[in-house]
């Protein structure tokens, strides 16, 4: 039937302009380096965004270029986050907590143009520069200081403009953001983001049955805007013009205890690490910090153990569990309670909220085990294959054949779960060999690589052990070569020299030997079930 409804673009400068109309007063808080607070309005957000489009534009970036950000989170790094795909540009978020040379890779890989960096991250920067051929770089002044010879400042980059700027037409289907993400073989793999995605991705999270977020809203992602769309609440927020704190470098329980409570915020989001470290501060002084009662906090990335749930209850804060994946733009499921909830005994409903949430609209799931498709019925493990409109149907530029996908279109999430008759997600393991620590990704197979090219180790299988603070930490198990006497401290400063500080094993266990597959792989599962109640000194 013909004769329905306008073929008009899902596309971000959508969102951006009804900000504009609509928002104009709202806030938007950020803390700087020094901790001073920089705040500003939507209309200047809108203005400056804006701004920045032209300039990007008169500057000579064209649509599909990548404009890579290395940057905290923080208003220039919004006012990025739409200004690059308003021009039909791509906005590419750099983890700034990569080693140098695996950020080098990356921005080559995605053939960056220009870099917005902080001035804080220039030694990060500094640090790749020679590995990479960036045109241009602009640097956000956060600390005021003075520019070194090859930098030009952002706000004098602004004034390029002069406020006469009009969209150009771009297709809902063209790119808008990159991010990469670790691959457990190889090097780390990018994805792309649709405008249409992303558009239809807000639409999702910010419905009442999924993250429950409007205009009354004070939302303080502590998320980084580097990984995973800070879970796309940026562009949530904008969207429906909640107000907006951000946190910047200061990520520590104290520094955020105080932005939650001076800036009233009623939402914030975050890894498991984050609060757990911030439930330890608030149980020690309850009295300290005026918070808005009942503030909900945002809890995925990692599993939220239902303990954390239980003890932000009794504190009168309320925990939101939710899965998700840098290839779903990432948000593929919610916690939000049903009607029926209520009547549960309590017990009962802290295991259902400890669970990974129930799949939002448009997220298809099915899990896979050897058996076919697994029943919903909270038993029966499998892998979870999902799509839908904000899941990725590839890598960008992929370096070796995709293996992530299914010849019918399902995308592999590595993930071991059951499902209930009632939808709830329940992760049980991972089938991709990789440690997740604070939220960020460590790779065994690249520290067993170079373990293993250490002169003395003849093998070497790195785990991931429980760890109150991080969640998960490494653990490597080394087989050393006859007659050599390593010791565990020489070969974690092996380690240290190729690797970030974080990615460092804490533990290395000498074992006679390493299990292996029948096709000569390492059993890790034996691995992981020998070292199940490891304690980690720290
Ligand atoms: P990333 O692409 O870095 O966001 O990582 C996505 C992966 O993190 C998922 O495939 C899971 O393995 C893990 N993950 C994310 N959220 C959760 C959660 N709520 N519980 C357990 N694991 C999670």
């Amino acid at each position: 039937m013909r004769g329905t409804i306008m073929d008009y673009p899902l596309t971000l400068p959508g969102i951006l302009e009804h900000a504009g109309r609509l928002f104009g007063p709202h806030e938007i808080v950020s803390r700087r380096p020094d901790k001073s607070i920089h705040r500003y309005t939507y209309a200047d957000f809108y203005r400056r965004a804006r701004l920045l489009a032209e300039a990007l534009t008169k500057a000579g970036i064209e649509p599909g270029d990548r404009v890579a950000t290395l940057m905290w989170n923080h208003y220039a790094h919004l006012e990025i986050y739409f200004a690059a795909p308003c021009i039909g540009a791509v906005i590419h978020t750099l983890n700034l907590r990569l080693h140098p040379d695996d950020i080098a890779y990356i921005v080559n890989h995605a053939e960056d143009r220009y870099l917005i960096v902080d001035d804080v991250l220039l030694p990060l920067y500094e640090q790749f520069r020679d590995q990479v051929d960036i045109e241009r770089v602009v640097v956000v002044r956060l600390d005021g200081g003075d520019l070194a010879e090859g930098y030009e400042d952002y706000e004098a980059f602004l004034e390029t403009a002069t406020g006469d700027f009009d969209y150009p037409a771009i297709d809902e289907y063209d790119a808008c953001g990159m991010c990469y993400t670790s691959g457990t073989t190889g090097r780390p793999k990018g994805v792309a983001y649709s405008h249409r995605a992303v558009v239809v991705h807000t639409l999702a999270v910010a419905a009442p049955d999924v993250f429950d977020i409007s205009m009354k809203e004070t939302l303080l992602p502590v998320v980084p805007m580097f990984h995973a769309n800070a879970w796309g609440l940026a562009y949530v927020a904008v969207m429906t013009g909640a107000k907006i704190v951000f946190p910047g470098p200061h990520l520590d329980a104290e520094n955020l205890l105080g932005l939650l409570a001076d800036e009233q915020v009623t939402m914030t989001a975050g890894v498991p690490t984050v609060w757990l470290a911030l439930l330890q501060a608030l149980q020690k002084e309850p009295d300290r910090w005026d918070l808005v009662p009942g503030m909900r906090l945002l809890v995925g990335g990692a599993a939220c153990p239902e303990s954390l749930i239980r003890e932000f209850d009794d504190l009168g804060y309320t925990v939101l569990h939710a899965w998700g994946m840098t290839e779903m733009t990432p948000v593929g499921t919610s916690g939000i309670p049903t009607p029926a909830f209520a009547d549960l005994d309590e017990d009962t409903q802290y295991e259902i909220r400890a669970k990974q949430g129930r799949p939002l609209p448009f997220v298809d799931m099915r899990v896979i085990n050897d058996d076919g498709e697994a029943p919903w019925d909270g038993e029966t493990m499998g892998e979870l294959q999902v799509r839908g409109p904000w899941i990725a149907d590839s890598y960008h530029n992929p370096e070796e054949p995709p293996t992530s996908w299914t010849n019918d279109g399902w995308f592999h999430t590595g993930d071991v779960v059951t499902i209930d008759a009632d939808g709830y997600v329940k992760i049980t393991d991972r089938t991709k060999d990789l440690i997740k620590s604070g939220g960020e990704w460590i790779s065994s197979v690249d520290l067993e690589n170079a373990l293993m090219g250490h002169p003395d180790v003849r093998e070497a299988a790195v785990i991931a052990v429980a760890h109150e603070k991080w969640q998960e930490r490494p653990l490597a198990c080394v087989v050393i070569e006859d007659g050599k006497e390593t010791t565990a401290e020489q070969l974690q400063e092996f380690i240290a020299e190729r690797f970030v500080k974080w990615w460092v094993p804490d533990a290395i266990e000498f074992v006679e030997e390493i299990p292996h597959t029948s096709t000569g792989k390492f059993l890790k599962t034996a691995l992981r079930e020998r070292f199940k109640d490891y304690k980690l000194e720290s």
